[in-house]
């Protein structure tokens, strides 16, 4: 049953709308990263990569991360983070087909993922170009120069929602690969990723699935192409044998050869501890809570406070976990907001994001956080120099 309030740390007087950002601390994680240090490091030393199962523990947490997403045990490969997941995936991505030029993505993608692309593409220097249409226009925009289509599936400011499968379909059916970016998605919408067929998918942890600050990424390649990859980052442990020390690289011919260097232990065991919650929830049911919280809210919203627009689909179907509303003085209402404990973000040029999650969210929270939002808004609550200083992190 949801909410699982029980299950995490959340501050006193605190609403917290903003685990598409940062998720909540989850009970039980600090103590595990006390036993790490203290137990594991401290006193297992170099033995624990063995006698901890720290070797093993990226594709353990992979396993754990891939029953969320629909990915087959042993598809999925932890560590390092997203950006570099983006750029290992479209590298190999690219490969697959060498007679092509063409990257689509959309210009509501994350600004990493085109970084990355651009990145990319001055590197390996073969005139790749990089299209960006809107949204709404990228099913149109696959054609048979397409090498690769990226694609985030939830828009990380408005939460429209990329269909998968169809779009997976047109990209197959043009020739192109196809990669998901699954960071709005991973523990906010149930996801079929053997279903969908896509070759790759990325995404991080410290966002639904309350990883903490830094936790690593994932990546899934489909299961029939892994043998075929031809690693970027190739790093010792992703080597075949790491520990046989040879000079030549030799990919292991399963997903461990998505895996580059050292695993980041201590995040990973917080990862482990964070993802101990989601046993036993379905997907679906999460999704059900996600919308009656998420349609609770733009009514209340709507009703309380007319200057807001919405800024993310009216319809449920098309829309992820999360619900954004613009208004000019959105960076003031929002610090406004955060200094009454109600925690969303900002999104430039003018977007107040919301995010709703229901393992730890419930109708009440909801119903409060629009009636402070109510208030700061109708008396311009926000209209104060203390609220229209930007800070590094909006
Ligand atoms: C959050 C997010 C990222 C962040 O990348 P990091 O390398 O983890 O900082 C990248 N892409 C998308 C689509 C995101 O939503």
């Amino acid at each position: 049953m949801l909410p699982k309030k029980d299950r995490f740390d959340i501050p006193e007087g605190v609403i917290y709308l903003d685990g598409n950002s940062l998720g909540v601390l989850p009970k039980g994680a600090a103590a595990r990263a006390q036993q790490v240090i203290t137990e594991e490091w401290g006193v297992s030393l170099i033995r624990a990569w063995n006698s901890a199962g720290w070797m093993d523990l990226p594709r353990v947490v992979g396993d754990r991360i891939g029953r969320l997403i629909g990915a087959p045990e042993g598809s999925v490969a932890t560590g390092d983070t997203l950006s570099i997941k983006v750029y290992q995936a479209l590298d190999a991505a690219l490969k697959m087909r060498p007679d092509r030029r063409v990257i689509l993505s959309d210009n509501g993608n994350f600004p990493t993922d085109v970084y990355m692309a651009q990145g990319l593409t001055r590197t390996i220097d073969k005139g790749y170009e990089i299209r960006t249409p809107s949204p709404e226009d990228v099913a149109d925009a696959i054609t048979d120069e397409v090498a690769v289509v990226m694609l985030t599936q939830v828009d990380y400011r408005s939460g429209r929602m990329h269909d998968m499968e169809a779009i997976t379909q047109k990209a197959h059916a043009a020739g192109a690969v196809m990669i998901w970016d699954l960071a709005h998605s991973a523990g906010a919408v149930p996801v079929d990723l053997a279903g969908s067929n896509a070759e790759f998918a990325v995404g991080c942890t410290y966002k639904y699935l309350n990883g903490g600050p830094g936790a690593p990424a994932f990546i899934y390649a489909r299961p029939d192409i892994v043998e075929t990859i031809d690693p970027a980052l190739s790093g010792w442990l992703g080597h075949d044998a790491p520990f046989a020390m040879e000079l030549g690289y030799r990919p292991a011919m399963s997903t461990e050869r998505l895996r580059i260097g050292t695993p980041s232990i201590l995040q990973l065991s917080v990862l482990d501890t964070a993802l101990d919650v989601w046993d036993g929830v379905d997907m679906h049911d999460l999704r059900q809570a996600s919308i009656a919280l998420s349609e609770r809210f733009i009514k209340e919203v709507e009703a309380r406070c007319p200057t807001l627009a919405l800024a993310s689909p009216r319809d449920q179907q098309v829309r992820g976990s999360q619900v954004s509303f613009g208004f000019e003085h959105g960076y003031a209402a929002m610090q406004a907001l955060i200094d009454r404990g109600v925690i969303g973000d900002f999104r430039a040029p003018n977007i107040m994001r919301f995010g709703f999650t229901p393992l730890y969210l419930d109708e009440t929270d909801v119903v409060n956080a629009a009636e402070i939002l109510e208030e700061i808004i109708r008396d311009d609550l926000w209209d104060t120099p203390k609220y229209k200083t930007k800070s590094r992190v909006t």
